[in-house]
């Protein structure tokens, strides 16, 4: 099919990647623009500027989520809406999220430059606060947006200096529109694979068929604080050592549930943390996903059996808390469909692949129809300043999330 479309800039995608990484940069070539920071404004400020410079009236809503806002022909259809997020990991790349936004803002600039209008109008958001490393969990600002969170409960989120998240908002003014009243008719989001698929198989393009559903939990293993020299080996109750065997199990139920099981143990905390105390108390984060939500839930029930076992053989108590959890999430079929149909147009190679990550667009999937747009990213390699993605690949996409979005839209005649 032709598609009428005009092909969008990669070079000024690409300086405008440049530029926006320039704010938080790391020595390492990474960035560090946690959300709600004053880098993350800054982030922000640039991108308003931009966008006013093709005519976009700029709004946030109560969780401080950034809508651009084009016109379209007929402002009383819902508006067509794509985007991602500009906060990162402590030690994050220049693409996670920031390639999705700004590949909105190439399209918005490609249109305009070639005086096109749609008929309805399109938004490019800003979620606050996907990363979740700042402010627990990711996601926040798309949860809320979906009312997947409440409000309150998000505001009242502290990162570890203390600080809230309602007061970070109020401090920025970025306390926007009531929550619940915002209309919106389809959702796409362009972004780096995060994994090495797409590269292995020599494609350019990821036609994402939906996400993962992942559970996350909390582990705590309580033993016995001892001195490390009086104590015999036979009579601790060491929790570390308890612990370190219930991480062994998790990464080998990871195996067992192979090829699409993923298990992590990302996060410890050993207490009193002492070089010669036998660790009494031990926290820990358990991290699993599987795309199909039964055998995620078996898995679910393995890691409390195990977990138990174990607790008994290192006479140790072993408590678990799920943290956060959600479902295997399909797409939309017409939105998938617009996505595989713009690279068939512009020739570029496509697979059909599952989201091993969590976005914004997995909860917006949850309320409106919802497509993602995934390109490869070197080595696989993402939440790592050494994140990389090539110019070619990065156009390639976002001239895919040009055809999706106008061909949801629809191009004014
Ligand atoms: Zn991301």
């Amino acid at each position: 099919m032709t598609t009428g479309l005009p092909a969008i800039n990669g070079d000024r995608l690409w300086s405008s990647l440049m530029e926006m990484a320039k704010i938080g940069a790391t020595a390492k070539g990474g960035v560090c623009r946690l959300t709600l920071t004053d880098l993350d404004k800054q982030g922000r400020e640039l991108l308003i500027d931009w966008a006013a410079g093709v005519g976009c009236a700029h709004e946030y809503d109560a969780i401080g989520n950034l809508f651009l806002k084009r016109p379209g022909r007929d402002n009383a259809l819902d508006p067509v809406m794509t985007g991602s997020h500009l906060d990162s990991q402590p030690t994050g790349g220049k693409f996670d999220g920031v390639f999705g936004v700004l590949a909105g803002l190439e399209v918005f600039r490609t249109l305009e430059e070639h005086g096109l209008a749609t008929q309805a109008p399109l938004e490019l958001t800003v979620w606050t606060n996907e990363e979740g490393s700042r402010f627990s969990p990711p996601m926040l600002g798309s949860g809320v947006f979906t009312e997947t969170f409440a409000l309150d409960w998000a505001y009242g989120i502290k990162d570890d200096a203390g600080i809230r998240v309602g007061d970070e908002l109020a401090r920025h003014g970025w306390i926007g529109n009531a929550i619940g009243n915002h209309p919106v008719a389809a959702y796409f989001e362009a972004h780096i694979e995060q994994g090495p698929v797409l590269e292995a198989e020599s494609k350019t393009i990821g036609v994402v068929k939906g996400a993962q559903g992942q559970r996350w939990f909390e582990i705590t293993v309580l033993g016995q604080e001892a001195h490390a020299g009086p104590t015999p080996m036979a009579m601790r109750k060491d929790a570390l050592v308890c612990a370190s065997r219930i991480v062994q199990a998790v990464n080998a139920m990871g195996f067992e549930h192979a090829p699409h099981a993923c298990t992590t143990c990302g996060l410890i905390k050993v207490i009193p943390g002492s070089r010669n105390v036998i660790p009494g108390n031990v926290w820990f984060t358990v991290d699993m996903r599987h795309p199909d939500d039964a055998e995620l839930a078996a898995m679910a029930g393995e890691l409390h059996d195990v977990s138990t076992r174990i607790g008994q053989e290192q006479k140790c108590a072993v408590q678990i808390d799920p943290f956060w959890e959600f479902h295997a999430t399909p797409f939309d079929r017409g939105c998938i469909d617009l996505v595989r149909q713009g690279a068939d147009a512009w020739g570029y190679a496509h697979m059909d692949i599952i989201s091993g990550a969590g976005h914004d667009a997995v909860y917006m999937a949850g309320k409106v129809p919802t497509g993602m747009i995934f390109v490869p990213c070197e080595n696989g390699i993402s939440h790592n300043e050494m994140e990389n993605a090539k110019s070619e690949d990065l156009a390639a996409g976002c001239q895919v999330l040009l055809h999706a979005v106008c061909g949801k839209a629809g191009l004014a005649g």
